[in-house]
């Protein structure tokens, strides 16, 4: 019987390059996917004829550049397409545009407030210097602050150093950052709504915090920290949607040797003697490798595809515990034309871009109110993209695609379990917003694809639907990711790792929970590390 060096449990974006790079050290590698497509959450399907839809994430940012030109993503199909010119809205008929240029963006700002524009390169500046220390950590394993080995020693150095580097006043103020609410840390620099409340909009996506809950001001780093061909911040396109990156770094792993299957979910994880030794598929077959390796979220990974009776003690509890709670829904709109928006200029680029349908601070709070008591706002939080306006592969032409992103949507409804009508009054309630803004929207509309938590877990596995496979609380980040003692890659049992993002530096599609998680195993497995390292080229 045929065994492998390593066996890769899920073909997510993290799943393929952890194969990738195992592949490239010249392993025998096999990544096993339950779907007949893969990618994840990372992906790209066509449910509508003619239109391609990112059905879960949908911009990118967080991409390691350094993984991008290693894997040569660009020869495997994979072009990044920057955009820009968002609007955001309020309640009460007023926008806000955040423009590329600075003198445009810096007259805009000083349209609603000049002592705003005035602080926002103070913002900015802080922000960056903010994500320029986290960035540093992102390609790194997290170390162990109870370890005395020398590795781990170095790493804590390196990371004090980082610290230091801030300056006295700006280390009180980074600790103060993790624990304060986006309100908070927004109220230092603006005074405008309007602007507060489009820059608190990042604090939010994606996490069940409020927009004043302590920590989400460090969401809305998690939100800006990323880069776009260098431009740190920036948000773009994958051309072909988000699947295009899965799809990219698939191709790098084949082209190193390594096989994908797909129609092949795990049933469990096998474990001889205390170490894991291979997989039972869900079709009975068994295949056998020296390494196990999974994708999947810490809850998924240890309460699902794991016997309890397997595992050290302690750990069931800590995976059943991992704070993963769902809170974004995702509706696709194919459209027979491009929607218009009140009080914004037509034929121009920002009548194309983003829209953030923002309210009111009071209006996102309200939102999460809601979403605590298990139901959905009638007037949710919606940050929309058309990406066909910049993307001529993803709709047929004069046609578009919008890709509506939703903040909050529960798990579990407090009148029940999510049934297929009320997800579709979900997705009137979403098309109700936009109307509102966008009058004749719903003339427009010929499919709509609408995602409750219910459905994303049904197709990727992310556990409550929860899009970073964790919420992204100083409780659960750095070496506290997924739990205290395992941030580095290697689990309770011997030979077996994960890679997903549950792993530091957590959710998006960054591609760096996979190669951290790779060079840990190749250094396992005492191969030379085939993983680079970050190397800032932009900064
Ligand atoms: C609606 C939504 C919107 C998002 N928007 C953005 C965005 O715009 N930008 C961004 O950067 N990030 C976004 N994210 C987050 C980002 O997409 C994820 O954090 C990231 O894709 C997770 O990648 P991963 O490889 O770690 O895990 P996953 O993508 O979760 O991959 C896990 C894989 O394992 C497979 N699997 C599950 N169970 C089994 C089993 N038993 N056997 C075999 N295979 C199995 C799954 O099918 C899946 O392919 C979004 C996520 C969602 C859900």
């Amino acid at each position: 019987m045929k065994r492998y060096d390593a066996i890769v449990i899920g073909a997510g974006h993290n799943g393929l390059t952890n194969a990738a790079y195992l592949a490239k050290a010249g392993l025998d590698v096999l990544v096993v996917e339950k779907n007949d497509y893969i990618g994840g959450a990372a992906v790209s399907r066509e449910l509508y004829k003619g239109w391609t839809y990112s059905n879960c994430s949908y911009v990118c940012s967080m991409m390691r550049q350094a993984l991008h030109r290693d894997l040569d993503l660009s020869r495997h199909g994979l072009m990044l397409i920057p955009y820009h010119g968002t609007v955001n809205f309020d309640d009460v008929g007023n926008t806000l545009v955040s423009y590329h240029n600075e003198e445009a963006a810096y007259l805009e700002l000083k349209r609603h407030s000049r002592h705003d524009a005035d602080s926002m390169a103070r913002f900015q500046t802080d922000l960056t210097r903010y994500a320029q220390l986290i960035r540093k950590t992102l390609l790194r394993t997290p170390p162990d602050p109870t370890s005395f080995k020398p590795r781990d020693i170095f790493e804590l150095l390196f990371l004090a150093k980082q610290f230091w580097a801030l300056g006295e006043k700006e280390i009180y103020e980074y600790v103060r950052f993790f624990t304060l609410s986006a309100a908070d840390f927004l109220e230092e620099y603006f005074e405008n709504e309007l602007i507060k409340q489009a820059m608190a909009s990042a604090g939010i996506i994606g996490t069940a915090l409020g927009v004043y809950s302590p920590g989400s001001s460090y969401i809305l780093l998690h939100h800006v920290m990323g880069d776009v061909d260098g431009s740190i911040g920036a948000w773009g396109l994958a051309r072909g949607g988000m699947g295009a990156i899965s799809n990219a770094i698939a191709g790098a792993l084949q082209s190193y040797g390594g096989e994908i299957r797909t129609n092949a979910g795990v049933q469990q994880i096998l474990v001889k003697g205390g170490r894991t030794v291979g997989v039972a598929l869900q079709s009975g077959e068994e295949l056998y490798a020296r390494v196990i390796v999974s994708n999947l979220d810490a809850k998924r990974t240890f309460t699902q595809i794991m016997d309890k009776n397997d595992l050290p003690p302690g750990i069931y509890k800590k995976a059943k515990n991992f704070k993963i709670r769902g809170s974004s829904g995702k509706v696709n709109i194919a459209l027979s034309g491009l929607p218009s928006f009140n009080n914004v200029p037509k034929n121009r680029y920002i009548n194309r871009g983003g829209q953030v349908f923002t309210g009111s601070m009071e209006t996102m709070e309200r939102a999460y109110d809601c979403w605590k008591r298990g139901r959905w706002s009638d007037d949710p939080f919606i940050e929309s993209v058309i990406p066909s306006a910049w993307d001529p592969t993803v709709a047929p032409p004069g046609q578009h695609w919008m890709s509506n992103f939703i903040q909050y949507c529960p798990t579990e409804l407090a009148d029940g379990p999510w049934t297929p009508e009320k997800r579709d009054q979900f997705g009137q309630t979403v098309i109700d917003k936009i109307e509102r803004y966008s009058p004749g929207f719903k003339d427009l509309i010929l499919h709509m694809e609408v995602r409750t938590p219910h459905e994303i877990e049904q197709e990727t596995g992310l556990t409550e639907g929860n899009i970073f496979q964790g919420e992204l609380t100083i409780d659960q980040l750095l070496f506290n990711r997924p739990f205290p003692g395992y941030a580095q890659y290697r689990m309770p049992l011997k030979n077996m790792y994960m890679c997903g993002s549950s792993t530091h530096p957590g959710g998006g599609v960054s591609a760096a929970c996979g190669a951290n998680a790779a060079r840990e195993i190749l250094i396992d497995l005492k191969r030379p590390n085939t993983v680079p390292s970050d190397d800032f080229y932009d900064e």
